[in-house]
């Protein structure tokens, strides 16, 4: 449809902003919600000026009706009326209908209407009419069982073709006539509709019924908590989820949307509402999210500098962070006995990332604590005689606790070995309290289920630990003390190759997990991106943190064929690389034939073509 663009689109669109729905999606499977009451709901597809779904509205007010519309000029008008008529079960949404699947559930809607879509008569154009196979494929897998289509046209040619595809596609054909108005007008007519009539143009019509699924899409039964994020990697989201996920599996997600301007929208409470999220349904996944510095802050004209979403959800959770490479042959570890992934558990709590630090000048220093009862207990820390450097670091019994508990989880979860290393024999009282801590949880809760696994846990000291895991084959987690694990983490995954191969996962000690990459959003890929680079991100690790969720969910849900489906994604990933198919920064560490180096979108459409031949 060709429309002027009109005079304050913008503040006459914001007028309707009752019933004009900006963020749908969270509303996919939950539209029902809007009117709990209604008998049907119903789906315009391709509204225009809405003329239909008002005056539809209007004449059925037990059914929730949706309209949706790609141009917004046509739309408005629509949304204007139904305001003025004080319609209640009416409401707007502007999207394309190859992204309807986004925006409502399997089997959520009852009747979709398909009135006067564009018949884009030239051949090559075939794919663009609303009736080809793959939109009849959407559609049929958003409405119910037995669920009805109605189209409506003047384009004879288009009706006829029309009827192939909706034979091919399995939907039934209740009734057809090729001229609906012969004895009078039938039923609410659209705009366009009531010019033809008066021309005389004979209108044709179908109800077409929705006997068949026709892909069995893997079921899900409990949502996952998707956190969507931010820059290059909100790019790669979509993406991963398009051509991935959502043309296999009935994906069910409580979204939350943790972009930086949704954080700020929300004043940070989008975060700690993902997060409860996760402590209710146990498994979710996240996209990498930016921290605000003071450049972000002008960036995103923000209102405050919000912390980390990391640092926000892991403090609600109280989880411990495992990151785990991702192998592939032709990239070797720099540690050339390294054959299988080398997992470190940090405890990402205290000691001197909360330290308080003092420069002194001569004099004595002492460590002084009072407790409840205000009794002092005082030990000389140094005396010093010239200027020096202080720093007082804690920890607390709960939070190592949670810590040990976390990896003894992983530990089974995971069927690893799992080694604890601090420095005891200098930190006899710090340190030894986790290793005691370590040692106490796993006699009492741990020591059995590890037997039957044929699992160990053992403690060594750190510098004996560093040894070992160079001379190991790897195949085990590495629970680390929180300085000791940041800086061990970053020597194993540079070791192991790239950041961008490098998974990471939040369990909390009650066994709730939250899954991302190790890696940031790639705001520089992303300032490319924007300038219309098609990029080379690599997007295995986001990959891999949705297969890691799945594979949970499943296992949770006892799903045996989403365990399934998310093993054999992961494979086929690692397969395409090792066929020699890469994003840039892996073929600088290719040690195979020349590889063939593609963008994010050439290597998610690798993967997908072998999804779909196994
Ligand atoms: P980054 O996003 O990890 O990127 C740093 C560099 O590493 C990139 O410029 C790129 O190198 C390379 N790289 C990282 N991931 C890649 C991938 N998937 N494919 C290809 N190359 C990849 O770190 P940053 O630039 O320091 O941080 C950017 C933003 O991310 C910041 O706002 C930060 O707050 C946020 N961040 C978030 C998380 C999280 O949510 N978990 C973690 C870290 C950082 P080349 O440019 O050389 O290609
Ligand atoms: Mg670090």
């Amino acid at each position: 449809m060709r429309m002027r663009k009109r005079n304050n689109l913008e503040p006459r669109m914001e007028a309707c902003s009752a019933i004009w729905l900006r963020d749908a999606k969270q509303l996919r499977g939950k539209w029902r919600t809007l009117m709990p009451q209604a008998r049907e709901l119903r789906v315009e597809i391709g509204c225009g000026k809405g003329k239909f779904t008002v005056e539809t509205a209007a004449a059925e007010p037990d059914v929730l009706l949706i309209a949706v519309e790609r141009v917004q000029e046509a739309m408005l008008l629509g949304m204007e009326r139904a305001l003025e008529m004080g319609l209640k079960n009416v409401y707007f949404l502007s999207l394309d209908a190859a992204e309807i699947e986004e925006y409502f559930a399997d089997g959520e809607v009852d009747l979709l209407y398909l009135n006067f879509c564009d018949p884009w008569p030239r051949k090559k154009n075939a794919k663009r009419r609303l009736t080809y196979r793959t939109f009849l494929r959407k559609y049929q897998r958003i409405l119910k069982r037995d669920g009805e289509i109605h189209f409506k046209t003047d384009n004879a040619a288009l009706f006829d073709w029309s009827l192939g595809e909706f034979e091919a596609c399995g939907l039934e054909i209740r009734s057809l006539t090729r001229d609906l108005h012969k004895n009078g007008p039938v039923g609410i007519m659209t705009g366009y509709e009531e010019r033809f009539y008066e021309l005389g143009t004979p209108i044709n019509r179908c109800e077409l019924i929705n006997r068949e699924v026709t892909m069995q899409k893997i079921q899900m039964t409990t949502p996952l908590v998707e956190m969507d994020g931010d820059e290059m990697t909100r790019v790669l989201w979509k993406q991963i989820k398009d051509e991935l996920l959502l043309p296999f599996i009935d994906l069910k997600t409580e979204y939350y949307d943790l972009g930086l301007p949704e954080r700020d929208r929300t004043a940070d409470q989008v975060t700690v509402e993902a997060a409860k999220a996760i402590q209710k349904y146990g498994v979710g996944v996240k996209c990498a999210t930016i921290t605000p510095n003071v450049q972000r802050m002008s960036e995103y004209n923000l209102h405050e500098m919000w912390k980390s979403p990391n640092g926000t959800i892991r403090a609600i959770l109280d989880g411990t962070v495992f990151r785990t490479p991702i192998l592939v042959e032709g990239i070797r570890p720099v540690v050339k006995n390294w054959k299988k992934p080398i997992t470190i558990a940090r405890h990402a709590y205290g000691d001197v990332y909360k330290a308080t630090e003092l420069r002194v000048p001569e004099g004595r220093a002492e460590l002084v604590f009072t407790d409840r009862d205000g009794s002092e207990t005082r030990k000389t820390i140094y005396d010093f005689e010239c200027c020096g450097v202080l720093t007082g670091q804690y920890n607390k019994d709960s939070s190592i606790q949670s810590f040990a508990r976390s990896c003894f989880n992983y530990a089974l979860a995971t069927k690893q070995d799992l080694w604890f290393s601090a420095k005891d024999t200098i930190a006899k009282i710090y340190d030894g309290t986790f290793k005691r801590v370590f040692a106490d949880i796993f006699e009492a809760e741990y020591k059995e289920r590890f037997e039957q696994a044929g699992i160990t846990y053992f403690y060594t000291l750190i510098d004996d630990a560093v040894a070992r895991v160079i001379r190991s084959e790897g195949g085990f987690i590495w629970a680390c003390k929180n300085y000791d694990g940041d800086v061990m983490s970053d020597m194993v995954s540079t070791a192991f190759g790239s950041l961008a191969m490098m998974t990471s996962v939040l369990v909390s000690p009650d066994g709730k997990y939250e899954y991302e990459a190790a890696h940031g959003t790639v705001t520089k890929h992303y300032y490319r991106y924007l300038e219309g680079e098609k990029t080379s991100t690599n997007p295995m690790a986001t990959i891999f943190a949705w297969t890691g969720a799945l594979k949970k969910r499943g296992e949770l849900d006892g799903l045996d064929d989403l365990v399934a489906f998310a093993e054999k994604l992961e494979k086929i990933c690692v397969f395409v690389i090792e066929r020699g198919t890469m994003t840039k920064d892996l073929a600088a560490l290719w040690e195979g034939d020349k590889p063939n180096v593609v963008t994010s979108e050439g290597f998610i459409a690798a993967i997908r073509r072998e999804l779909e031949n196994r």
